[in-house]
């Protein structure tokens, strides 16, 4: 038992197609905004997620078994091998950018976490390609 605070990460990684496309837009602009994002086409993701909190008397912040669980469960069944702009209920109306599947996924994870004590989601990353990630740290504007 110590007082320190640590982060542990999961990784996974999943498959899955999307379209830059947003319906409120002309074709065109939505052509000018995205470029060749706005057609079909995919991407092998990356998903981190952090989970931080104290040290207990076991050692673990958190099992990551659980937590690969959790992820397992509540996103990547969902959206492994899909098209996330039609194959997948929680993203229905977003347009699935990096950005916007990281706060989805957000929404997913979150709530998993709370019967855990003293645990709490810090962040999750997602890479779209090797040099491409975004972070979501649950902030809002
Ligand atoms: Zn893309």
């Amino acid at each position: 038992m110590t007082d320190a605070i640590v982060e542990i990460t999961r990784c996974e990684e999943f498959s899955a197609a999307h379209r830059l496309h947003d319906p409120r837009l002309s074709d065109e602009d939505n052509r000018r905004l995205y470029g060749p994002c706005n057609t079909d086409h995919g991407h092998n993701y990356i998903l981190e997620v952090t989970v931080r909190g104290p040290v207990p008397a076991s050692g673990m912040v958190m099992d990551l078994n659980v937590l690969m669980r959790i992820l397992r469960e509540k996103v990547l069944v969902e959206v492994d091998h899909k098209h996330m702009n039609r194959d997948v209920p929680f993203l229905q109306g977003v347009i699935p950018t990096a950005e916007n599947v990281a706060v989805a996924f957000w929404k997913r994870i979150e709530p998993e976490l709370r019967p855990y004590a003293g645990c709490s989601l810090r962040r999750v990353r997602i890479w779209e390609s090797r040099g491409n990630y975004v972070e979501y740290y649950g902030e809002r504007a």
